[in-house]
């Protein structure tokens, strides 16, 4: 377990909690962020990378990838400590000390928080599989770090969407055998990638499984030793794979969020619009996680808020200081 001492605890690394480790940093604030992504960046990276947007003030179009990448390099300045594929839990107050602990069993402590959660913690989408939690990170993974890993090896991959075709094409060189299953004839992915799969299918470099279901996942110890699968008459088919990679793509969940005895409006978390103060003081939320009248769930508006949010956090953290507002000209980068 990892203890972390920091002044805010950031919940979330879309474009909005990033941005706020800018916003602290000017006015000498230390923070942690903490994501369940493997990368930082949100819906903007987990859902839309490559697409242009358009309403980004003073960029005619920049892409959601590209935009994380800016305000990666405007954050470095102020050393955050980033901690990825982790979800926030549980939360404690002690001594005016906000005590969170995370899915990875670290314990951060700050003297605020600001939960910027956008629609939830994302998460990989399951096989409903018995048991397959056994196997997950052993040899069953729902997003690839090291390919290397499935070199001269026996996999299968399901799924309809891109994910699932590009990865049987990435790795249709490196294994040994694919098999590609998928419960319907027809796949959603790019129509040139999926011919491109058809392709290899012909120079037998994977084996189409489709239309079948996924039924049982046989192994022990996280060791898979064969998957199951069924027709849509139910007769079974036996697949000896060495790793299986299910490409069902991402849901969000505000999961224990919830529990945290703030004042939720429809799942979302209802603020102050004059601090960005939740319900529960010393807690701030913004971007798309947050309501309040009139609110706009777009990222210049996250921006704002996380402003608003950093400098009554300030005004939390240092109630004997007056704070002076200085524009960034003046004052230049805070290097903390
Ligand atoms: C296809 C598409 C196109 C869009 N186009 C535009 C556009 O053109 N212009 C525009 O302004 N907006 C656009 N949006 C909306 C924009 O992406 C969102 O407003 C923005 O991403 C909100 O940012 P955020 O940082 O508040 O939340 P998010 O980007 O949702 O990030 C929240 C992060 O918090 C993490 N998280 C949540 N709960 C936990 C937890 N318990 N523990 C750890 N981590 C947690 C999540 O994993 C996630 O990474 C678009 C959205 C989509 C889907």
């Amino acid at each position: 377990m990892k203890k972390i001492n920091t002044d805010v605890l950031i919940v979330g690394a879309g474009p909005v909690g990033l941005f706020t480790v800018f916003e602290l940093g000017q006015l000498g604030m230390k923070c942690c962020v903490v994501d369940s992504l493997q990368e930082i960046g949100g819906q903007c990276t987990a859902l839309y990378p490559d697409k242009p947007i358009y309403d980004i003030p003073a960029f005619s179009s920049i892409t959601a990838n590209q935009l994380i990448k800016n305000i990666k390099k405007q954050i470095d300045p102020f050393d955050p400590v980033i901690l990825t594929n982790q979800k926030v839990e549980t939360l404690e107050k002690y001594d005016g000390i906000f005590e969170v602990t995370t899915s990875n069993k670290n314990l951060i402590r700050s003297k605020c928080i600001i939960i910027a959660a956008g629609n939830g913690a994302f998460g990989p989408n399951k096989p409903p599989l018995q048991n397959i939690e056994s196997y997950e990170n052993k040899t069953v993974f729902y997003h690839i770090k090291d390919k290397s890993i499935f070199k001269k090896k026996k996999v299968a991959i399901a799924g309809g969407g891109d994910s699932a075709v590009d990865w049987a094409i990435e790795l249709s060189d490196e294994c040994e055998k694919i098999y590609f299953i998928h419960r319907r004839t027809k796949l959603r992915a790019a129509p040139s990638n999926v011919e491109m799969l058809y392709d290899l299918e012909k120079k037998r470099k994977i084996e189409m499984i489709i239309p079948y279901q996924l039924d049982l996942i046989n192994g022990s110890n996280g060791i898979i030793e064969n998957i199951v699968v069924k027709d849509l008459e139910n007769n079974q088919k036996k697949l000896n794979v060495d790793f299986f990679l299910p490409f069902f793509g991402l849901s969000t969940n505000l999961g224990p969020i919830k529990d945290w005895e703030i004042e939720l409006e429809k799942n979302i978390v209802k603020v102050d619009q004059e601090t960005c103060e939740t319900t529960l003081k010393g807690i701030f939320a913004i971007g798309d996680v947050c309501t309040y009248p009139g609110k706009l769930k777009l990222i210049l508006t996250g921006f704002s808020e996380a402003a608003i949010a950093s400098h009554n956090c300030f005004k939390r953290i240092n109630p004997e200081k007056v704070l002076h507002f200085e524009y960034s000209t003046t004052k230049g980068i805070n290097k903390i």
